[in-house]
């Protein structure tokens, strides 16, 4: 299958690209990005004919669907990174929380967020990728907490791959920092700066765009690619899970084949119900997608009014800080796949350069056909995280947005998957605090708080970040991050 531009083409690049393409030079004619230019088909028969199947072998006949360029071997080897999750059979196991609600577990692998789901297989295959064309990459990511960790984890000692990881010193959990600067590896350059995760990734934007930049990297003959979710290659296995969770419903009973379910996805970036909408069209019976968000609400907005407005809007700081996200790039794949490549130029620009704009009345009509959205109070998210506390099960922040859509939208009779995108290890302090701790400061505290007052478990890999050697102590103003990366490189 071949990949086309969401904003057309230039002339200059191609107007339609192999998936290896795609994804290891993922920016498309006049910073568009890439789409399939057709989905495959999940229909009935598919689903009855993977009732039995495994999620890895279920994986790989979803990524074949999309006829991507990739040979087996690479694929096989890519999806036995979810042989490393808590339990290799079932690495996204689903909890029934109410009688027509059940939660879709994505934080089973080894960073305890959604974001291993894409970013452990999709590693392996980017480093393969660039080992068959013998050519080397550099992967800069700027973070917030949860896609740092992921994406040293994924390519750590990679060959052919070396990350630059830049997050806002202070920014971040005890356990986010932690889970960067503790990561040891040759190939991976882990550096703090001094301000927010805004003048972060401002400044990573420059330096990726700098010609003085680029000329550097080119004398040492080293490319870029990117790891975030503007790149398909992390889109394609986030298809995966949501068709998992319709067969696993059906296999428990719950539902009948063909019964439309409701998914609520807490967003950001719009990378998770992006695969959803894929696998929608796919043919997967979904009523709606529910968009959950937190007091930086744009996606509640665009979705009710079609109004994309960034200039009447200052980012918050919430408790769930991965969704703290007002330019959220995959809004742009939903206006392609609904309005076509020229509209979409002609928003994306509008977005660009007036800093918003409006969606007309059938436009609206027609996201409103696959969309509704609402978004969470820090406090109410607390009182829904003491309430599932009460009854012995614990969601993180991010989760906890996802109740308060579940119990507008989702009448009694229909049933409802809600993705929990982390383990409320990552976000302990919050947690503690909706548990009743007023006390509790750091991390380790606030874990220990909330394991011994609800008899939880602390996986490993947290419990062990505590104790382990700090590899990378860098912590630079913003103008010495470029020296930073070259130093390394
Ligand atoms: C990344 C992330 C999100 C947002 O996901 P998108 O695909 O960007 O919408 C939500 N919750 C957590 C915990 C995350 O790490």
């Amino acid at each position: 299958m071949k990949f086309i531009e969401t904003r057309g083409n230039d002339g200059c690049k191609k107007s339609e690209v192999e998936f290896s393409e795609a994804i290891l030079s993922p920016s498309a004619s006049f910073g568009g990005l890439y789409v399939p230019s057709s989905l495959p088909i999940f229909d009935e028969t598919f689903l009855t004919a993977h009732l039995q199947s495994s999620y890895k072998e279920l994986a790989k006949d979803i990524l074949k669907s999309f006829e991507i360029d990739i040979k087996d071997e690479i694929l096989d080897k890519a999806l036995s990174r979810y042989d490393e999750f808590d339990d290799p059979k079932n690495p996204v196991p689903l909890s029934k929380i109410e009688d027509n609600c059940f939660v879709s577990e994505l934080y089973h692998g080894p960073t305890r967020a959604f974001k291993d789901m894409a970013l452990q297989p999709f590693g392996f295959v980017l480093s393969a990728l660039a080992q068959e064309k013998g050519e080397n990459y550099l992967i800069m990511a700027a973070t917030s907490g949860d896609t740092g960790p992921a994406t040293l984890e994924t390519f750590k000692n990679q060959n052919n791959i070396k990350v630059a990881c830049l997050y806002p010193d202070g920014g971040t959990s005890d356990v986010q920092r932690l889970q960067m600067v503790t990561e040891e590896a040759k190939n991976l350059k882990v550096i703090g700066v001094h301000g927010n995760f805004d003048d972060t990734q401002n400044t990573l934007k420059a330096l990726l765009a700098s010609q003085d930049f680029k000329e550097e990297l080119q004398k040492r003959e080293i490319k870029l690619s990117a790891a975030n979710s503007v790149n398909f290659g992390r889109i394609i296995f986030q298809t995966i899970y949501h068709v998992s969770a319709y067969i696993e419903l059906l296999k428990k009973g719950e539902i009948v084949m063909g019964e439309e379910i409701y998914l609520v996805v807490p967003s950001g970036n719009f990378g998770n119900a992006l695969g959803g909408y894929y696998a929608m069209k796919a043919g997967l019976p979904i009523k709606k997608i529910l968009i959950s968000s937190n007091k930086n609400n744009i996606l509640t907005d665009w979705i009710e009014n079609g109004v994309y407005d960034l200039t009447t809007r200052e980012l918050i700081q919430t408790s769930s800080p991965a969704m703290d996200i007002l330019k959220s790039s995959n809004v742009e794949r939903i206006l392609f796949d609904k309005f076509g490549a020229t509209r979409t130029k002609e928003l994306m620009e509008l977005l660009e350069s007036k800093g918003g704009y409006s969606l007309t009345k059938e436009e609206l009509e027609m996201l409103q056909e696959d969309f509704e959205a609402t978004y969470a109070t820090d406090e109410e998210c607390s009182a829904f995280i003491a309430h599932y506390a009460s009854k012995d099960y614990i969601i993180d922040p991010h989760t906890a947005t996802c109740i308060k859509a579940f119990k507008e939208f989702v009448p009694d009779d229909a049933k409802c998957v809600i993705y929990s995108t982390a383990e409320w290890t990552k976000f302990a302090p919050t947690v503690a605090k909706a548990l009743g701790s007023d006390e509790v400061h750091g991390d380790i505290e606030a874990l220990n708080f909330v394991k011994n007052k609800c008899g939880v478990k602390v996986p490993p890999m947290i419990e062990k970040l505590f104790e382990k050697e700090i590899i990378h102590s860098v912590v630079v103003p913003k103008i010495g991050i470029k020296d930073e990366i070259l130093k390394f490189l």
